[in-house]
């Protein structure tokens, strides 16, 4: 069986996708911008590597190749956000956002496709967000970056259904991650967002996990083009 590539692996959901796959038996290559990737990598007996996705990419995939023995699957859950609403950004810093969130997804796909036309179950999963479906106005490089990936993954979808390749996107809502870590220390903003889904809680990075090692198993064979939402229902309520 050929392998996983899982980006953003060193933190939060990234990390949980690559020990959920491991535990359900399948290859992971963990890359991440952070070294600490590396340790991820082999506490889990995996290869990591320190990747800037927002990079070139052909090199990093060629390797991931051939130390998995080719390629079924992707997690694109390396991300960035930054709080600077209209009036507030640079082109370099929306460029700084959207380059990692999205054009890093299309690029990666673009590169792996040798390696997942040849795979039985290939199954490619982008990180997307509930920003991407409902507005936050502090933030609008990441809602458009995250929009941006789930029509850019009904696109690959429809595509690539045809050669068997699935395509999916994950929302999460709040996940207790050290993405949002610097607002959970504000008390009022931990509260709002625990108490902002139904399940009056936020959500763990396994959570997301499961749903993600689910896409990218045979039991999701014909689950393509589309999103599933983990947000303990918040989204249901607008
Ligand atoms: P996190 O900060 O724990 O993890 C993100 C990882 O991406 C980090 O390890 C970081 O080093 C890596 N990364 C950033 N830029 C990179 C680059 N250029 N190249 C390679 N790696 C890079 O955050 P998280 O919450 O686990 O975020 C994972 C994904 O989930 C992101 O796409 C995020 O937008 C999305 N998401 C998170 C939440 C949440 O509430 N935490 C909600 C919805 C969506």
């Amino acid at each position: 069986m050929s392998g996983v590539i899982v980006t953003g692996a060193a933190s939060g959901i990234g990390r949980a996708c690559a020990e959920e796959l491991v535990a359900a038996g399948r290859k992971v290559a963990l890359w991440d911008l952070a070294e600490g990737v590396l340790e991820v990598a082999a506490g889990l007996g995996m290869p990591g590597t320190v990747v800037d996705v927002s990079g070139d990419l052909a090199g990093p995939v060629a390797d991931a190749a051939a130390a998995l023995d080719g390629l079924d699957g992707l997690v694109h859950a390396a991300g960035r956000v930054a709080v600077e609403p209209v009036g507030s950004f640079t082109a370099d810093s929306w460029d700084a956002v959207v380059d990692v969130n999205l054009r890093a997804h299309a690029l990666l796909v673009q590169e792996m496709l040798p390696y997942l036309r040849e795979a039985a179950n290939a199954s490619v999963v982008g990180i997307a967000s509930i920003e991407g479906i409902a507005a936050n106005p502090w933030i609008p490089a990441y809602c458009a970056s995250k929009a941006g990936m789930l029509g850019l993954t009904r696109s690959m979808a429809a595509q690539l259904g045809p050669e068997g390749i699935r395509v999916n996107a994950v929302c999460p809502g709040f996940i207790v991650t050290p993405m949002i870590a610097p607002a959970l220390e504000v008390d009022e903003i931990r509260t709002g967002y625990e108490q902002a889904a139904p399940l009056g809680r936020m959500g763990q990075p396994a959570e997301v996990a499961t749903v993600v090692a689910f896409l990218l198993s045979d039991k999701a064979s014909f689950v393509t083009g589309t999103e599933i939402i983990v947000d303990g229902g918040l989204i249901c309520q607008h």
